[in-house]
């Protein structure tokens, strides 16, 4: 699998059914990441610009919900419905509430495919518990894979709730902006593949606080969790996406040495 551009996801985001279009890269030693932090840092835009440095997969478990929500809405009309488990992750999501962990291990292992391609990997808000990152942590070992590194992206919380407002993502390509910090070259349209811009559910502000909240009670103790593994990469998230993303390198090329 590779980057964003290059590879369109299909089999992270639609299930091991859907082929990449794409063939994975041959790199030397791919990189197997994970991204953490919490809703509206950055981790989306981190994801990208490394996996088109890195030709790692950008594999985000939210574009996977919202993918199933999108598609179940399209085939609406006919006999298209989700899965009763899907069912219950796109109403979590819409209330900005977790999915349970069984429904997303579930989903996650079904792809398992993708952690085990040879491009790498840089894993987008999974694991988002302690029980998903021992499954990881499990699911890895099981196929003699590891972790290169964790990055932690940390921001004050106030900065977090203002980005998360003005967020706007595209419906086509996932690509994401901000109204303010970074906006398309035409308003409301996506400057990578010309569609149009959208405000996801889960960043209307009632959706955020619980988004938060949940980050806070359930997310924020995997620091420690990889922490004690010696995989922690903390970077300071505050700066321009270009300066979060040289740090961001800095870390991991320190980390492999
Ligand atoms: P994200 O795009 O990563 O912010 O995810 C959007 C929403 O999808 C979250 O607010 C959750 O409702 C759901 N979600 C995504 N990944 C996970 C996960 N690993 N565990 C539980 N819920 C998740």
């Amino acid at each position: 699998m590779g980057g964003l551009l290059m590879n369109d996801r299909a089999t992270w985001l639609r299930g091991p059914g859907a082929e990449c279009s794409v063939k994975p890269p041959v790199v030397a030693k791919a990189y197997r990441l994970v991204l953490l932090g919490a809703p509206g840092v950055g981790k989306g835009t981190q994801a990208q610009l490394l996996s088109q440095h890195l030709h790692a997969c950008h594999l985000s478990t939210g574009d996977v919900f919202r993918a199933a929500k999108a598609a179940s809405e399209a085939a609406s009309a006919k006999s298209g419905k989700l899965t009763p488990a899907m069912n219950v992750a796109v109403a979590c999501m819409k209330a900005g509430r977790l999915v349970p962990d069984a429904t997303v291990v579930e989903m996650v292992q079904e792809r398992v495919g993708c952690l085990k391609c040879g491009g790498g990997f840089i894993l987008d808000g999974f694991p988002r518990t302690v029980v998903q990152a021992e499954k990881l942590e499990r699911l890895l070992q099981e196929n003699g894979l590891q972790l290169d590194g964790v990055l932690d992206l940390v921001m004050p919380v106030e900065q977090i709730v203002s980005r998360l407002s003005g967020r706007r993502t595209c419906v086509e390509c996932k690509a994401v902006y901000h109204v303010t910090g970074r906006p398309p070259k035409v308003e409301g349209v996506c400057d990578a593949c010309g569609q149009e811009l959208m405000q996801r559910v889960d960043d209307k502000p009632e959706a955020i606080k619980i988004r938060m909240a949940a980050y806070e009670r359930s997310t924020a103790p995997l620091t420690a969790f990889y922490k004690v593994r010696n995989l922690l990469l903390p970077v300071d998230a505050t700066g321009t996406p270009e300066d979060i993303f040289a740090q961001a390198l800095g870390r991991l090329k320190a980390a492999r040495q």
